[in-house]
């Protein structure tokens, strides 16, 4: 009770621009209290909050070159090739999308609007640079050991560590967080795939434009830039083994994809690649089969992007010769609740952790959180539910919670209510754009308070529109909640506040009026 006393005190003195002494726990018989294996979302914020909490702590990060022998620097997958470049891209074909709606506005735009790959690609890519040399920074600010190097495992409290030149030495921590993320999958099953294709480690960083590109695997990765390669002026299809954004609510797939096909981009739906060849002009030669029909098809593209999932990067790790259990299917890394592996002084976090989803945010939380743990700080746990996302697809497609599909088989159809609304976003009217899949569903408990369980948008800034109505999910809003909320006028998110039909009623729930 005195130490914690004391420690509030000094924590109330902090206020007032006193500084709270480090609480250095020292490394002790190690070299470093925490040595973090992954220097990405997760791994970063771990080390760096580590740090911060007085601990002696080394991170490392080795970027291997993809199958086509792309490289990029510190920071991990999100920063240099998922979520960043991704959105940028994603800007860079909505703002194709709002020139076209400018002329409706009355702008004078010359025709033809072209756009050109290589200046956005290379804006991007500087952007990305900038962002590497901004973590190299702060991890120097935070007194964090940043090593360049390849780690893996020599036992629980040694890692091995390998540079680009061979180099090796050895580190010693009393905590080791394993936090190395994830890589494209090949499917390579498929002859040629390997050769010829490309993956989201590639797309990010070409200097030319990919062309006519065909995109296998419909899943976030696959959709999202399928969407923004139409979206710049591609011709892009999305080849389909089976439904769209599985795991997702499948009518807001459906929508996400309707609109998708609407836009120009196209889809080979159930069908699966057979053989990538390479024709004596350069164009790759694509046979697929039909799974349907069992009929088989070619096309010629300038590009195959394979978006077919990603594996944890646990196969260099020597884990299993340590003790670190895996999962058998998957690959990935068993850990409990606080993020414990099999061995107690190991943990992991982000893509390489079982049953975590695969988001930046949560890889980032969770980190944080741990390092907090370890320094003796916190004792708070990641919670993993309600965790919001969005896709940014050409109609954004934003949710936190439970899919219909999910809500229905855990409480049954007759105990949840379906509250939905199709509505026409302010911005396209003017621009006179079809607003046919913009769509608001909000799943709530049928009984009792109406607790949301699930909500769901497909419009303009999903994003922005999911992350505020996440906090009322946090806090275990109900639908009536919902509707005593002010909204803000005119706006696509007021839409939620609005809503009133129910799916059970079997009215027409079109947005009419103001
Ligand atoms: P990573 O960020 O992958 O970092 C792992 C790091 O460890 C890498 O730098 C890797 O090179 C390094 N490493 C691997 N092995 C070793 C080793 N042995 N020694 C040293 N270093 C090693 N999430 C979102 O929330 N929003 C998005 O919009 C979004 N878009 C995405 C778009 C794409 C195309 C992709 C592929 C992913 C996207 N994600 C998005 C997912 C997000 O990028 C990941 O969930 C997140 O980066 C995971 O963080 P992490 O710390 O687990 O691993
Ligand atoms: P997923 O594992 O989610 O999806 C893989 C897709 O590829 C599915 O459509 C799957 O089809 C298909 N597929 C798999 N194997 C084959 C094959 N041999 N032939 C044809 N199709 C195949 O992977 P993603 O790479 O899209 O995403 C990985 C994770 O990255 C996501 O779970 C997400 O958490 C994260 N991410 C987040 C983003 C965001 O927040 N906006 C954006 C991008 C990624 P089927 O359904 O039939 O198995």
């Amino acid at each position: 009770m005195a130490a914690f006393y004391s420690r509030h005190r000094l924590k109330h003195w902090c206020s007032f621009g006193f500084q709270l002494p480090k609480r250095n726990l020292t490394a002790g018989k190690f070299d470093y209290d925490l040595v973090v294996i992954g220097g990405g979302s997760g791994g970063l914020a771990c080390s760096k909050e580590a740090a911060q909490l007085g601990q002696k702590v080394a991170v490392l990060d080795y970027v291997e070159p993809s199958v086509r022998g792309t490289k990029w620097g510190l920071g991990g997958t999100c920063v240099n090739v998922g979520c960043i470049p991704k959105k940028l891209m994603h800007q860079a074909a909505l703002l194709g999308s709002a020139m076209k709606d400018a002329k409706k506005y009355g702008w004078q735009i010359p025709e033809p609007v072209s756009h050109d790959w290589a200046t956005m690609a290379e804006a991007v890519q500087n952007y990305v640079r900038s962002l590497n040399w901004g973590h190299r920074v702060q991890l120097q600010d935070r007194k964090v050991k940043y090593l360049n190097m390849k780690g893996s495992l020599v036992d629980e409290h040694t890692i091995r560590c390998v540079n680009a030149r061979g180099k090796e030495m050895t580190v010693t921590a009393r905590n080791v967080v394993l936090a190395t993320g994830g890589r494209p999958k090949y499917p390579t099953h498929v002859p040629g795939a390997l050769e010829f294709g490309i993956s989201s480690d590639d797309l990010f960083w070409l200097k030319e434009s990919p062309g006519k590109t065909l995109v296998v695997g419909a899943s976030y990765v696959g959709l999202e830039c399928a969407g923004f390669l139409t979206g710049i002026g591609l011709d892009a299809t999305v080849m389909v083994r089976s439904i769209a954004l599985r795991g997702f609510d499948q009518q807001m797939s459906r929508l996400v994809t309707e609109y998708m096909e609407a836009y120009g981009t196209r889809f080979s739906w159930g069908c699966v690649p057979k053989k990538v060849e390479k024709l004596p002009s350069g164009l790759l030669q694509v046979t697929w089969t039909d799974t349907q029909s069992r009929q088989e098809h070619q096309e010629t593209f300038d590009s195959v992007l394979w978006a077919v999932g990603r594996s944890p990067e646990t196969k260099t790790l020597n884990l299993k010769q340590v003790g670190v259990k895996l999962n058998g299917d998957t690959g990935k890394v068993i850990v409990a609740d606080d993020e414990r592996t099999s061995v107690p002084n190991i943990y992991a976090i982000g893509d390489i952790a079982q049953s975590r989803p695969e988001l930046t945010p949560t890889a980032i939380h969770a980190g944080r959180l741990l390092a907090r743990r370890l320094a003796g700080d916190s004792s708070k746990l990641m919670d993993y539910d309600n965790v919001p996302t969005t896709v940014f697809t050409p109609l954004e497609y934003g949710c936190v919670g439970l899919s219909e599909e999910e809500a229905e088989r855990r409480y049954g159809k007759d105990n949840i209510e379906v509250y939905h609304a199709f509505y026409k976003p302010l911005e396209f009217t003017v621009a006179e754009r079809d607003a046919s899949q913009c769509y608001i569903k909000v799943v709530c408990e049928r009984d009792g308070g109406q607790r949301v369980l699930g909500l769901h948008f497909t419009g303009p800034n999903a994003g922005e529109v999911t992350q505020g109505f996440a906090l009322g999910f946090q806090c275990g809003f109900t639908y009536a909640q919902l509707r005593e909320t002010v909204g803000i006028h005119p706006t696509c998110a007021e839409e939620l506040t609005k809503i009133n039909i129910t799916k059970r009623s079997g009215l027409d729930a079109t947005v009419t009026g103001c």
